[in-house]
């Protein structure tokens, strides 16, 4: 049997459904905090710092009757350089390839420009796929009079539901009004597997998130974070990491003195990896300058983004 076969053989009933679901939102509304709470994994970070989510990212959730895949969009931005770009093309192309748009708001503030950007997006994308509004942050609504109609008027014909991804409310009805939507149809991807990022990607992006939650200013936007090796066995797991700057004076800063900023982000990144690796973990990290690494395409690519090319799509 191939490898494909046995994928696809796992008997399926003829109400099975399965499909792709584009998560948008602008910066900061919870699209990350959602995925991670549906799935109950950690497989996108989050961060008070707007832009975090670089790339797209896949979480799968599968059950005996549902497969729902994510992809987790970088919030949409007007671009400023290289990296930009990339964060626009990766949202656009999730947006052509959903069955259900699920677009996430925070009601806790009226609506900003960047909300009625992201409205224009899907408006533009011929994508006739049923769209919903997560009106997210619903915690933070004090009961009476709460009007959202500015919310729900951002874009037409939608249905709207709202939840807080943070403390968990109103996420069993979304998801299954989610299923609802769902064309009928075979799983797409085998049982087991969470998340299409790699185990690598994701190493990387929790190593990435301690770097953003201990520095300031423009460090958070300069750095990346390459897997240059990942060894594992049953009770241990060794990583090499190599984090880029642009700078060399924010190498100073990423390693800290003596060393000691370096050794917080390590030792915060090996506990996290520990939990999700379940073994002990040695990391070693190095800092390397990569000068403008952001505004160069090539570069981007060694630190690995790569622009999909049209007919990967
Ligand atoms: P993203 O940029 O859209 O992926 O947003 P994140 O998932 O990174 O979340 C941004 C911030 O909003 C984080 O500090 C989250 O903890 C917070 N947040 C997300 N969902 C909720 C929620 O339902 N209620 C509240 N109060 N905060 C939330
Ligand atoms: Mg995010």
């Amino acid at each position: 049997m191939s490898e494909l076969d046995s994928i696809f053989s796992d008997d399926w009933s003829e109400d099975h459904r399965s499909g792709f679901v584009a998560v948008l939102g602008r910066p900061n509304v919870g699209k990350s905090t959602l995925i991670n709470a549906i799935l109950g994994q950690k497989i996108a970070i989050t961060s008070h710092k707007p832009q975090t989510t670089r790339k797209q990212q896949l979480g799968i959730l599968t059950t005996d009757d549902v497969q729902i895949i994510f992809m987790d969009t970088p919030g949409m931005h007007k671009a400023h350089n290289r990296l930009g770009d990339y964060m626009m093309d990766a949202a656009t192309t999730a947006l052509h390839d959903a069955d259900i748009i699920l677009w996430i708001l925070d009601v806790s503030e009226p609506p900003q420009a960047a909300d009625a950007h992201v409205a224009e997006t899907i408006t533009s994308t011929r994508n006739k796929a049923p769209i919903i509004l997560a009106l997210n942050k619903a915690d933070l609504l004090n009961d009476e009079e709460n009007d959202l109609s500015e919310h729900l008027n951002l874009i037409e014909q939608h249905s709207a539901m709202q939840i807080s991804a943070l403390h968990n409310l109103g996420m069993t009805e979304l998801v299954d009004h989610l299923i609802s939507l769902l064309p009928l149809g075979p799983r797409f991807y085998p049982v087991d597997q969470v998340s299409e990022a790699n185990m690598r990607f994701i190493t990387a992006e929790i190593i990435r998130e301690r770097i953003i939650t201990n520095t300031e200013q423009e460090i958070p936007y300069s750095v990346a974070v390459a897997i240059d090796s990942f060894k594992e066995s049953e009770k241990r797991t060794n990583i090499h990491a190599t984090i880029f700057v642009e700078r060399d004076s924010q190498k100073g800063i990423v390693i800290g003195k003596g060393g000691s900023m370096i050794k917080t982000i390590g030792s915060e990144a090996r506990q996290e990896l520990m939990t999700m690796l379940d073994t002990a973990v040695q990391l070693d990290l190095h800092v390397k300058v990569l000068k403008n690494w952001r505004t160069d395409e090539r570069l981007m690519q060694r630190v690995g983004y790569r622009f999909p090319k049209k007919d990967d799509r």
